[in-house]
């Protein structure tokens, strides 16, 4: 469904989930998910740069009430909303469950910190590539390629919308396989 000149995929998250993304993780396929709210439509038609950057993902998913009403009054409608935070979770879950490996960047040292301690108890299979605070520079290519070396199977960028899509965008070569998703604030609630 296009909106604003995005594209954006129709389908749930669980079955986004079940036909798509978790197939790419056991094909060690690479594969960049935005999950775009109306700030972010908004924000691809204001800069240019950031529009390349949305346009260069996978797959776009409507994470917010406002995008999927907004099809709605193009008579395309998108079956549902599907969330950043929700996204990780069951992505958390798939990891444990299959002992993958995710890398956490982003949020401040103590987020980043209790986030990995709750992924510890909480998914107590999943293997923790790494994790790394979300305050440092911008294009730091040597983080990039201490990241990429730990070959994760997700990486989850929480650096705030545009920051974290920009990073992935950046970076996502570097890496021989991996699920890339920004997903904001969810460290905060992970950690909390
Ligand atoms: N963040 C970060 N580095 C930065 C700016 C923000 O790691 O340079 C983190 C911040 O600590 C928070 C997350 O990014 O955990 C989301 O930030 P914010 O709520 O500002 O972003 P948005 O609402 O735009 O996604």
């Amino acid at each position: 469904v296009k909106l604003m000149d995005i594209n954006f995929i129709n389908i749930s998250r669980y079955s986004f989930l079940k036909n798509i993304v978790y197939p790419s993780i056991e094909q060690n396929k690479k594969c960049f998910i935005v999950t775009a709210n109306p700030e972010v439509v908004i924000a691809t038609r204001d800069d240019p740069d950031f529009k390349t950057v949305v346009k260069s993902a996978d797959y776009v998913l409507a994470d917010g009430i406002g995008v999927v009403n907004a099809s709605k009054l193009i008579n395309n409608p998108i079956v549902e909303r599907v969330t950043g935070v929700d996204m990780m979770f069951d992505l958390l879950q798939y990891a444990s469950d299959h002992k993958k490996s995710v890398f956490f960047l982003g949020a401040s040292e103590d987020v980043n910190v209790k986030v990995t301690k709750r992924v510890e108890r909480d998914y107590p299979d999943l293997v923790i590539a790494g994790r790394k605070n979300g305050y440092f520079n911008r294009f730091d290519d040597e983080l990039a390629d201490k990241i990429a070396g730990t070959q994760p199977d997700i990486v989850f960028v929480a650096l705030g919308a545009k920051r974290q899509e920009g990073w992935i965008y950046h970076y996502m070569d570097k890496f021989e396989k991996g699920i890339f998703i920004g997903v904001g604030g969810s460290f905060d609630v992970l950690s909390g």
